[in-house]
């Protein structure tokens, strides 16, 4: 490799005076969890608008806001939940925690997303659920998996783990008529290190959801009336003070990611056996949660190598996700009466991405036009070496 300096990358997470003003203001409230203060219930409300959803509940995490949410669709035992077999492995783990079946299906190669034509094949008169996974930010095909849920009557939930403020066709992931279940990891696009929000199209499941998120006890119940099971997912004050002023800057962010995304993706498809991840047209804002792209043919060893070269050149690169049934985490509950072998052929391009697939942290996209072209130009050296 030359020895060109690394690019400079902004720091991730990001914060200044708003968070600080937050915590301080949770603190003097004297109440901090969200039974007594107000900066749960300002969040939600803030949350919610952004993303045109008529109910927002904050939790504790994105993963145990996907299982929340899939137990308020009715999934428990005996049922089953079709799921990405290339995604964060909470998206497949939320269903298999809460006793139900989760059945991985293929992605569309270029966009990584949930292939609906794999979705409709796989519905049984078992499945409650369809999670899309918004892949990095890229809207899934809402339209088809719209359609197939209402042909099964089977309701869709919407991974939205890495598209906070992603639009489909002018709406936003709020105003699709599903739920849709966010995280605020640390590294995702707004963060309190923890935390996770829910947002409903009708009252009666976010109030069901409140129910269980709170240990089945109704807000007001001063004699332990618990109307419902269910357990603690709730979100803390501090919480939710710092995530309202993440909340403020996911705009401004997400325009200048949107900038160098153009940059990179037009950059490393000049790049030979490069492909960056595909567009859909339907999405017309892409939160660009990560810059991935695809080296088709590497074998797994040289595209591992090449992270690790990268890593070393001072770029934030990942190996693609592992397919969700190549792990054993997979295997231990709630999986399909298959063998690995059987799920993988019906996955090829699972297969394939989670084999060839590499990442960039979203904080390469905050960066200068300049560090863009020497994120590229690093790439185009390692590529041309492995
Ligand atoms: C981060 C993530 C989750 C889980 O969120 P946590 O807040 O870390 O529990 C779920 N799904 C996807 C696709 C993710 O990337």
């Amino acid at each position: 490799m030359n020895a060109r300096p690394a690019p400079e990358f902004p720091e991730w997470p990001q914060f200044d005076d708003a968070e600080r003003d937050g915590l301080i203001r949770a603190l003097e409230q004297g109440q901090w969890w969200r039974m007594g203060g107000a900066e749960v219930s300002a969040f939600e409300e803030e949350f919610g608008a952004y993303h045109g959803a008529p109910h927002t509940l904050a939790v504790t995490n994105g993963t145990q806001a996907l299982e929340l949410a899939l137990q308020c669709l009715g999934v428990g035992p005996g049922t089953e939940v079709v799921v990405p077999g290339f995604t964060f492995i909470s998206s497949s783990q939320a269903a298999q925690r809460i006793g139900a079946v989760a059945v991985p299906v293929d992605i569309d190669p270029s966009t990584y997303n949930i292939d609906s034509e794999a979705v409709a094949a796989a519905i049984t008169d078992r499945t409650r659920a369809i999670m899309p996974v918004h892949m990095a930010g890229l809207i899934a095909d809402m339209d088809a998996l719209a359609k197939i849920s209402v042909e099964t009557g089977v309701p869709v939930l919407q991974d939205a783990a890495h598209a906070q403020g992603a639009c489909w066709q002018g709406k936003r992931v709020g105003e699709l008529g599903t739920v849709a279940a966010f995280s605020f990891q640390n590294g995702k696009l707004m963060t309190a290190g923890e935390g996770g929000a829910l947002l409903f199209p009708d009252e009666e499941t976010y109030e069901t959801a409140f129910l269980r998120h709170s240990c089945g006890r109704p807000r007001t119940d001063r004699h332990y009336l618990h109307a419902i099971s269910g357990t603690n997912m709730r979100m803390n004050e501090f919480s939710a003070a710092v995530l309202r002023a993440q909340l403020r800057r996911l705009d401004e962010h997400r325009a200048v990611r949107d900038e160098r995304w153009k940059t990179l993706s037009a950059l490393l498809g000049e790049i030979p056996s490069v492909v960056p991840q595909g567009m859909d047209p339907r999405v017309d804002r892409n939160s660009h949660y990560m810059a991935m792209f695809r080296i088709p043919g590497i074998s797994e060893k040289d595209r591992n190598r090449l992270v690790d070269t990268l890593f070393a050149a001072g770029l934030p690169a990942f190996a693609a996700f592992r397919a969700v049934y190549r792990t054993e985490a997979f295997w231990e509950i709630g999986a399909p009466d298959l063998s690995v072998e059987e799920v993988a052929e019906r996955c090829p391009a699972v297969e394939a991405i989670s084999a060839d697939g590499l990442w960039l942290h979203h904080r390469v996209l905050l960066a200068s036009e300049d560090a863009i072209c020497d994120t590229a130009a690093i790439i185009a050296a390692a590529v041309a070496a492995a």
